[in-house]
């Protein structure tokens, strides 16, 4: 495993109706599967793939509506999404409300720097979604601490 756990990204990426655009500058801070129940809905498949980043260096143009709901750690769980086309732009806890989830899928192409290094809510995980060989996996989250 040579792939770089915190690279450093300068990426701009588009809903697909184009209403909105969301841009981030600056280092991912951890890069993880989910399989909790929540994902797989929002999803519509069986995990969510995601990039941590710092809230600040992430900056979004155009109209955007949102989603909160509790997340199983007690926090609240919002996510963010193209009011025209539902594309899914970013999450965030309200627990750490300075980082935010990316789904990686939103960059497309772009997206070949993404390599998890975790599953977590691997209770929810389903046999048919296949996962990297060898993924470290995780009940429900990494640790109690875990910005989620
Ligand atoms: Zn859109
Ligand atoms: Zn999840």
């Amino acid at each position: 495993m040579t792939a770089n756990p915190k690279p450093e990204i300068e990426l701009s990426a588009g809903c697909a109706c184009g209403a909105v655009s969301l841009t981030v500058r600056g280092r991912i801070r951890s890069m993880f599967i989910c399989s909790c129940e929540d994902c797989q809905r929002a999803t519509g498949t069986g995990h969510s793939t995601v990039a941590l980043a710092r809230r600040a260096d992430v900056t979004i143009a155009g109209p955007t509506a949102s989603f909160a709901r509790p997340a199983h750690s007690g926090a609240t769980l919002t996510r963010w999404f193209c009011p025209a086309c539902g594309t899914p732009l970013y999450a965030q806890s309200s627990r750490a409300p300075d980082l935010c989830m990316l789904p990686v899928g939103l960059f497309g192409a772009d997206a070949g720097w993404f390599a998890p290094n975790q599953l977590i809510f691997a209770r929810s995980h389903h046999e048919w979604d296949s996962l990297p060989e060898g993924l470290p996996q995780h009940p429900t989250y990494r640790d109690p601490e875990s910005p989620r």
